[in-house]
């Protein structure tokens, strides 16, 4: 752990001003999220309710499966609803009814808003509770918002998992603490987390989303939860409604995210200390050797961050303290205090900590600071490497496994990949 800096009793860049911009902005949609959530949930369908530009979006992000059947879909509105010429109400409940006929493996339908359904008032809440009245106990079908009107590629899931919040079973009033893993995971990360937690002694342990819909975790005053992402929200403030008490930790990115992360929890729980540091060391020892070769890579380099999956203030803090990266400007969406206090606390004093985005001001910026890689996404990623400056596309530290100790090499190297294959390039120009 030699390469970490140790939390120090400053405030770091939580007491700093933050630089608000609220101009053009250059981000995806919530329909993105589409991608990752029906990998998590395997008996769920999302059915987006909007335009072709909708249908293209999500079919490119996710790719088309060509052997198994799909798990999302568009109802496409078209002109004859846009005119009012037909009842998009009764179309939506053809399409759901033709659906759910041929697909009994759906075991939950979520109607996805999208830009266009908000132009025309579509209202999809009524919908989901009328179809759900239809179809349950067969399938239950829930609604959220996933347009890109205002909002940022993240917010997706948010809005996914906090309309499943509801649906969560109450716990019994006398059951024992038992702890809540909130944010998609791949499996493999979360088969890890569970390993680690409860060989610390966490004895009630469940994740949020579930695998399934039919196994729903139960919610109630004795659930604490702890975030996995730091995009959740309106999540977390469904949970806390009903009574979940949120444990705050940094997120478990790197060694140092994932030990605090982890250990805030032994804390919230009053487990043994030393169990935690036998449960832990052997992995963080193994992860921060395996951190080695990226750091050649990226000690010392500069990274600009401009907003876009709400990763930022953690991606930074990881690069800042266990690999030597030096920051410039930190831009994210929307700065959450809460929820990223410890975060904010672990970053160095005197960077430019942004929230929100007027894209030509933050172009300017970055092109003054001439960063050696610049995390973005896609729209801008294309013009910055044509001005010869190095990119990393947020969207994909999203799609990626990267939480936890066994993936934060594989973390370290979406950064220090874009470096080598750029200087590869450099040396070939120079020797033609
Ligand atoms: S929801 Fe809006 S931003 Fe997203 S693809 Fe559809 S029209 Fe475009």
């Amino acid at each position: 752990m030699s390469a970490v800096i140790p939390i120090a009793a400053d405030t770091g860049c939580s007491t700093a001003p933050v630089l608000r911009e609220r101009g053009q902005r250059e981000v995806f949609c919530g329909l993105t999220g589409i991608v990752w959530l029906h990998r998590k949930i395997q008996d769920a369908f999302f059915l987006v309710v909007g335009s072709r530009t909708c249908a293209h979006l999500i079919q490119s992000a996710a790719g088309v499966m060509i052997f198994a059947e799909p798990r999302f879909a568009t109802a496409i509105i078209d002109d004859r609803d846009l005119a009012g010429i037909a009842d998009a109400n009764e179309e939506l409940d053809r399409v759901v009814s033709k659906l759910l006929s041929r697909r009994p493996d759906i075991k939950m339908l979520f109607l996805v808003g999208s830009c266009p359904s908000e132009v025309i008032k579509l209202d999809l809440a009524t919908a989901a509770e009328r179809l759900s009245r239809q179809f349950l106990p067969n399938v239950r079908v829930l609604n959220y918002s996933g347009s890109g009107i205002e909002t940022t590629f993240t917010q997706g899931e948010d809005a996914c998992l906090a309309s499943l919040v509801p649906q969560l079973p109450a716990e019994d009033d006398d059951a024992a603490p038992g702890l809540m893993i909130v944010g998609c995971l791949p499996d493999v990360v979360e088969d890890q987390f569970a390993r680690y937690l409860r060989a610390m002694g966490i004895e009630r342990l469940s994740f949020f989303p579930p695998r399934s819909s039919r196994a729903l975790p139960t919610l109630g005053k004795n659930t604490r939860y702890l975030l996995v992402q730091p995009f959740l929200a309106e999540t977390a403030r469904a949970l806390e409604e009903r009574g979940a008490q949120r444990i705050a930790a940094p997120f478990p990115f790197g060694v140092e995210g994932t030990t605090e992360w982890l250990r805030a929890a032994a804390q919230s729980f009053g487990l043994d200390a030393q169990r935690f540091e036998q449960v832990t060391m052997p992995a963080r020892e193994r992860a921060t050797k395996a951190l080695e070769r990226q750091r050649e890579w990226l000690q010392g380099r500069s990274i600009f961050f401009f907003p876009d999956s709400q990763l930022e203030v953690p991606l930074a803090r990881f690069l800042s303290r266990e690999l030597g990266m030096q920051l410039t400007e930190v831009g994210t969406p929307y700065l959450h205090r809460d929820h990223l206090q410890q975060e904010l606390e672990m970053l160095p004093a005197g960077i430019t900590l942004s929230e929100g985005q007027d894209v030509e001001k933050q172009l300017d910026r970055c092109r003054a600071h001439a960063p050696d890689i610049v995390v973005c996404g896609l729209g801008l990623a294309n013009p910055l490497e044509a001005d010869g400056i190095t990119t990393k596309w947020s969207i994909e530290l999203v799609f990626s496994p990267v939480h936890g100790y066994e993936q934060a090499a594989d973390l370290a190297e979406l950064f220090a990949r874009p470096l080598r294959r750029r200087s590869l390039l450099t040396q070939e120009a120079t020797c033609s």
